[in-house]
């Protein structure tokens, strides 16, 4: 059996996935995987020659928004002949819970490249289940070390959820997700922004929920296989900032 960041190959993943949710957690996760003390969690996938740990990851992220910031972007890893490796097998360097706003693509936003990032977007930067069982995939499965959560300055989504107004079809269930995030704004946030604090406060509530909803996630996170950062991006000026 193939372990990659501690876990199982793709292969006995989606054999194991077919078992249903319990199963996973018990036979694949539950087990000797995660709480035997002889398996202890294993280098990070053999075939990766190249893994980047979570400080590099941040590194290569700020370095890419840096050059992005100052019209300096090198369009790394477009190219056709990268193109082609990458098909073969994917070990992207950090993994994105980005918001679905036009304004913030990844890729661009950090100068990175096909096979660099494995990014998702929802409106809210919204750690729901689709999302973290995306990030588990890309952690767990494909070796990432890093998990940044992304959001940004006039979010449409938190703005929403600071007006609580009704909201038809299901963007009220996005909203929702927000809301409790707001209940911290006034205690640990003060930017002078009502906005910007509840940007904030909703990049922390949904990285506190990566964790706190996906045993795969914490128990990366605890074998310092992996790291989670916030992070704000300015939609003004295009930098990003880590948030402690
Ligand atoms: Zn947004």
């Amino acid at each position: 059996m193939t372990r990659i960041n501690g876990f199982i190959g793709r292969r006995n993943f989606f054999r194991l996935a077919g078992m249903g949710g319990f199963a996973i957690t018990a036979t694949a996760l539950g087990g000797s995987l995660i709480w035997g003390k002889e398996a202890a969690i294993a280098d990070v996938n053999s075939a990766n020659t190249n893994p980047v740990n979570s400080n590099l990851a941040l590194q290569y992220l700020l370095d890419g928004n840096q050059r992005f910031v100052h019209q300096r972007r090198l369009y790394p890893h477009q190219s056709l002949q990268h193109l082609q490796l990458v098909a073969k097998a994917q070990y992207p360097f950090a993994a994105i819970l980005g918001c679905a706003d036009s304004r913030v693509p990844a890729e661009i936003v950090f100068d990175q490249g096909l096979g660099d990032l494995f990014v998702v977007r929802v409106a809210g930067n919204v750690a729901s289940d689709m999302a973290i069982g995306s990030l588990e995939y890309a952690t767990a499965v494909l070796g990432t070390q890093l998990i940044v959560v992304l959001g940004h300055r006039r979010c449409g989504a938190v703005a929403e959820a600071i007006k609580n107004a009704p909201l038809p079809g299901r963007i009220g269930y996005v909203v929702e997700s927000i809301k409790p995030a707001l209940a911290k704004v006034k205690s640990t946030i003060g930017t002078g922004d009502r906005n910007d604090d509840a940007v904030i406060a909703n990049i922390q509530y949904q990285a506190e929920k990566l964790q706190q909803n996906s045993m795969i996630l914490a128990q990366l996170l605890h074998a310092g296989k992996l790291k989670i950062v916030g992070a704000y991006y300015d939609i003004d000026t295009g930098k990003v900032s880590a948030i402690a």
